[in-house]
């Protein structure tokens, strides 16, 4: 898919202040630097939209992409690797921007709920009940993938690596309390899915304000907590919007980082080899 250089959230509309980093330590762009009129001389010509209606392309692009889950869910055998399972309930796959070392997509395939938000879709106990049950087996894949990537960085997973005895090794560290499992709010993504992912957030991804709050503030719902109650505050926009905008706190120790996205991330590099060696 050629669409894939980006991520819809660079261009889907966010709530205000979520992807700004107007008061951030980050390099000013591109086109605020001064002007070099040799480089400018040879940069490529702009191509002239080729829309006849250029102020309608954007807004289609966004649409296409706010759809594109359905594709997985449509035509599973056309993805090759980054589809890891179908059943009759569900497709998973790898989140093709993944925000940690491991992140992983549950898609429900029932027409009747793919496209319901959150909220509405899980109001259906049986729905929800299939798709806890499916997500729960997707959360272990998830960990066992994670053991597979850094088990051998863990000093409590030591003994289970050099155990000599197959039939009985020691169970080694629990892999499983590393993944989160649940939703988005709200989502970027027209089709329902559920986010499989480990607590990391060590990812070349995680480019803005939006890509770590969204996991990392009540933004996230726990799939667990699922049906919301009426006046579960978590179904406020207001609310979540306020999430998207708060300080960044780091995920494992708590420090608050303001509004400082480039201290953050070289925190979370830290932060990332002191988890990994647990
Ligand atoms: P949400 O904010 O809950 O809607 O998250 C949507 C997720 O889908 C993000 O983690 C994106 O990285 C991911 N995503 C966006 N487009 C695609 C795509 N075409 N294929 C696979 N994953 C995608």
């Amino acid at each position: 898919m050629a669409e894939q250089a980006e991520d819809i959230d660079d261009i889907v509309d966010h709530p205000a202040g979520a992807n700004s980093l107007e008061h951030d330590d980050e390099p000013s762009s591109a086109s605020s630097k001064p002007k070099n009129a040799f480089a400018e001389l040879m940069a490529p010509k702009r191509k002239a939209p080729a829309s006849p209606e250029p102020e309608k392309r954007p807004k289609d692009k966004a649409a296409r992409w706010r759809g594109a889950l359905v594709q997985y869910i449509n035509n599973p055998s056309s993805f090759g690797s980054q589809v890891l399972r179908v059943t009759p309930n569900t497709v998973l796959i790898k989140d093709s921007f993944p925000k940690a070392t491991v992140h992983l997509l549950l898609l429900p395939r029932s027409e009747k709920h793919s496209l319901l938000r959150p909220n509405e879709a899980f109001a259906d106990p049986a729905f929800l009940a299939i798709v806890r049950e499916e997500a729960a087996s997707a959360a272990k894949l998830a960990a066992a993938e994670l053991e597979r990537l850094l088990g051998s960085f863990s000093v409590s997973n030591k003994p289970r690596l050099e155990a000599t005895d197959y039939t009985n090794r020691p169970p080694g560290r629990d892999y499983l309390k590393e993944i989160k499992v649940g939703m988005h709010a709200h989502p970027s993504m027209d089709h329902l899915h559920v986010h499989i992912i480990s607590k990391d957030m060590h990812s070349p991804k995680v480019k803005h304000k939006k890509h770590y709050n969204s996991f990392n503030t009540e933004f996230f719902i726990p799939l667990v907590d699922y049906p919301l109650a009426d006046d579960d505050v978590r179904r406020d926009v207001g609310f979540q919007n306020g999430n998207l905008s708060k300080d960044f706190k780091c995920w494992r120790c708590g420090k608050d980082f303001g509004n400082k996205f480039t201290q953050l991330k070289k925190h979370l590099e830290e932060e990332f080899e002191e988890w990994k060696k647990e």
